[in-house]
């Protein structure tokens, strides 16, 4: 690609402050001269909202279909040409996406096994490598304690148990990556908004520095 345009994730189990941080470092961004979409996972394409009806719990699949049904998602998320993220990096546009491969190691590699969904994603030529992965770590009871504020209904992955399973696969996900050369920020979610967007910021634009 023949222009400075990133490929950023935000990962973390619900209530960890992704959209609030996201939002900040596209202004951020935006004042230092760098343009930047976001979008998240699930898609809004028909791929995305096929997964949010088995999320709502209205359809029924087997976890392994499930596991299918997002890196489909993801790999259209990639390829699709309608603000995808292949075609934001083409027009020079940092991608910054609410969720990604990771999730899927941490939530399907609970039901289904890593080496599975890794097959899925890792191998998969239409699922692109994020430049940086920023993790915002926070503790479940944090995390429902932020969901419940917010007055959302619960999804199905929305109980202590599964968030603190999650996270901690979360844990192991990042390690298991790093060792394979990926770049992920872990970033203590329970500071302050301002301070975790100190941090998020300096990591990103460190992808701009050399
Ligand atoms: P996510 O997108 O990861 O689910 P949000 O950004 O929507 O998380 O944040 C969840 C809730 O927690 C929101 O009400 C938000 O205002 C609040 N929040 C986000 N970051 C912090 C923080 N660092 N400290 C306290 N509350 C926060
Ligand atoms: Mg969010």
């Amino acid at each position: 690609m023949n222009n400075n345009a990133k490929f950023i994730v935000f990962e973390g189990i619900d209530g960890s402050g992704k959209s609030t941080q996201i939002r900040l470092l596209a202004e951020a961004l935006a004042e230092r001269g760098i343009k930047t979409h976001h979008s998240a996972e699930p898609t809004s394409y028909p791929t995305g909202k096929a997964i949010r009806e088995v999320l709502s719990g209205r359809v029924k699949v087997t976890d392994d279909e499930l596991a299918v049904m997002f890196a489909t998602d993801r790999a259209n998320h990639n390829k699709n040409q309608d603000n995808g993220i292949e075609a934001l990096l083409s027009q020079g546009i940092t991608a910054i996406s609410d969720r990604y491969y990771y999730s899927s190691l941490a939530y399907q590699g609970v039901q289904i096994g890593l080496p599975r969904v890794m097959q899925l994603n890792l191998e998969n030529p239409d699922i692109r490598r994020p430049d940086l992965c920023i993790f915002l770590d926070l503790e479940p009871e944090e995390s429902l304690r932020r969901i419940e504020a917010r007055h959302l209904s619960a999804e199905i992955f929305e109980t202590y148990e599964y968030l603190d399973k999650t996270r901690k696969t979360f844990v192991g996900v990042i390690d298991l990556l790093r060792e394979r050369g990926e770049n992920i920020v872990c970033i203590n979610a329970a500071a302050s908004i301002e301070g975790i967007a100190e941090a998020v910021l300096s990591a990103a634009l460190k992808l701009w520095e050399n």
